[in-house]
């Protein structure tokens, strides 16, 4: 029997539309480089939004082209967010982290065809400008600074242009694309569907899970261009919530400053921004006043018991989440059940300190030996997962098939256990990477690399636990017979060749590393040795 409904697309021209018509007055604050705010309101973003679609239509923009951001969290990235898909275009957040080399070469592989660039980052630009073929590039003027020939600026680029033609957009036409490094060899596009952002939306938009409210501060601290921010820059327009976007100081100081000042009620980030905030808030308890019970979704990486108790002590509530790039991201989040909430403190902080259920609509197992692990909290096994927001490929790369099941699910690499309640706790990864403050380090290009030195025999890098970071690289070394090399050195070695941030703070000097019987490298076993590492 045909059902009687209408088959109306799930689309963010929806989401762009309604936000302008019902809550034109809410405002989105922006902080800029020299620190000021810009402050606008949303029926402003809506019509500088349609005016970017249309002068990216009238730039030669066609169904399905890919748009690239290289831009920090503020008014006009929000703009291109809304303006790339709803024009037909596909938004691809480039990572400004990232190696110069690596980002021309994800650019490359996506297509992309213009580039929305803050001022700011210009000089980023200009190291990988050669490799990247953009027919165009529209400069975004923060800091005032006049545009070079030959570019766009980006306010002159929507000033008079002409109305945007909306596209015919089925749902499933795409509408962002992100690119992780999260596991071994080349970085993975993961290709967002109107229809999966819608759905996502609305997902994180439910009280138990994000539970955002038009009566919302929402800061999202979690960069732009890290799975789009976890989809809140899309949840926070539908609802309509008030939006206060920190640009690039993401220092505990002014992050403080601007919650406090924007009496921000709800934001988000890794574990490494919450740690500073920890302690700046530790060290000058009275300097900040902070909306009571402002909620913090944490993700990106594990949120540990100690930190979550003690942001319960100052009245701010952490919310534990887990996801991935390839999972849009949101795939569980750590509420706890109503009949939970009674039982004693140790036992509420063991679930919170959990990743998890899964929303609805997320359907998760763990794999033990190709049988599925009982949910008895005990028994581990990969997490796999599926739903309407998990990728059911990569972008142009067949090479990696194997992450999907024969019977349809994606393989995350992360190791857990699920308990009888559906609390997902992640104990591990199958992979051996390194994630120092929300961003991926490859331990194998590294090693690779350290294996070029003229002393060095072998190398195996690792994640050891770190204080600020999460994880940091040590690298374990084994010199030739006969030779010597200092810490300094290998350092220098490899910092032409890796973003800052990859190179490894500690090395180790050991007779042999570890390895199986078929000849691979024990990591665990080296990182169950360097876990207790004295960080300098
Ligand atoms: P990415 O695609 O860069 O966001 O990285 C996703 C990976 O980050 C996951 O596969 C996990 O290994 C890790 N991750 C994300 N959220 C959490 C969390 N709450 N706890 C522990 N690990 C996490």
């Amino acid at each position: 029997m045909q059902s009687t409904m209408m088959n109306y697309p799930l689309t963010l021209a929806h989401i762009l539309d309604r936000a302008g018509r019902l809550f034109g007055a809410s405002e989105i604050v922006s902080r800029l480089p020299d620190k000021s705010l810009h402050r606008y309101r949303y029926r402003d973003f809506r019509r500088r939004t349609l005016a970017l679609g249309g002068a990216l239509q009238a730039a030669g923009l066609r169904q399905g082209d890919r748009v690239a951001t290289l831009m920090w969290n503020h008014y006009a990235h929000l703009e291109a967010y809304f303006a790339i898909p709803c024009a037909g275009g596909v938004l691809h957040t480039l990572n400004l982290r990232l190696h110069p080399d690596d980002i021309a070469y994800i650019a490359g592989h996506a297509g992309d065809r213009f580039l929305i660039v803050d001022d700011v980052l210009l000089p980023l630009y200009e190291k990988f400008k050669d490799k990247a073929g953009f027919e165009r590039v529209i400069v975004v003027p923060l800091s005032g600074s006049k545009v070079a020939a030959g570019r766009d600026d980006y306010e002159q680029f929507i000033a008079g242009a002409p109305a945007l033609k909306a596209p015919q957009l089925d749902e499933n036409d795409a509408a962002g694309m992100c690119y992780t490094s999260g596991t071994t060899g080349k970085p993975k596009g993961v290709v967002y569907s109107h229809r999966s952002l819608v759905l996502h939306s609305l997902a994180c938009g439910l009280g138990d899970t994000l539970g955002l409210m038009q009566s919302d501060t929402l800061c999202p601290v979690v960069p732009m261009f890290h799975v789009n921010a976890w989809g809140l820059p899309f949840t926070g327009v539908m609802v309509g919530c008030r939006l206060v976007l920190p640009g690039p100081h993401l220092d505990a100081a002014s992050l403080l400053d601007l919650y406090q000042s924007e009496r921000v009620t709800i934001t988000a980030g890794v574990p490494t921004i919450w740690m500073s905030i920890l302690q700046a808030l530790e060290k000058n308890p009275a300097q900040w006043k902070l909306t009571p019970g402002m909620r913090m979704i944490v993700g990106g990486a594990a949120a540990s018991e100690a930190m979550i108790r003690a942001f319960d002590r100052l009245d701010l509530r952490v919310l534990h989440a887990w996801g991935m790039t390839e999972t849009t991201p949101l795939g569980t989040t750590g509420y706890l059940k109503h009949h939970l909430q009674a039982l004693p403190g140790d036992e509420r902080y063991a679930y919170r300190n959990k990743q998890g259920i899964p929303a609805p609509f997320v359907e998760v197992r763990a794999m033990a030996d190709n049988e599925e692990a009982p949910w008895d909290g005990k028994t581990l096994g990969e997490l796999q997962v599926r739903g309407p927001w998990i990728a059911a490929s990569y972008y142009r790369l067949d090479a990696e098939a194997d992450k999907w099941t024969a019977d349809g699910w994606f393989r995350t690499g992360d190791v857990v256990t699920i308990d009888a309640e559906g609390y997902v706790k992640i104990t591990d990864r199958t992979k051996d990477l390194i994630k120092s403050g929300g961003e991926w380090i490859s331990s194998l290009d590294l090693e690779n690399a350290l294996a070029g030195h003229p002393a060095v025999h072998e190398a195996a890098v690792i994640a050891v636990p770190h204080p600020k970071w999460d994880e940091r690289p040590l690298a374990v070394i084994v010199l030739k017979p006969g030779t010597t090399v200092g810490e300094q050195e290998l350092r220098d070695y490899l910092a032409p060749r890796f973003a800052k941030f990859w190179l490894p703070d500690a090395f180790a000097f050991a007779a042999e590393i570890p390895r199986t019987s078929t000849g691979k490298m024990m990591k665990a076993k080296l990182r169950e040795q360097f876990k207790n590492w004295e960080w300098t």
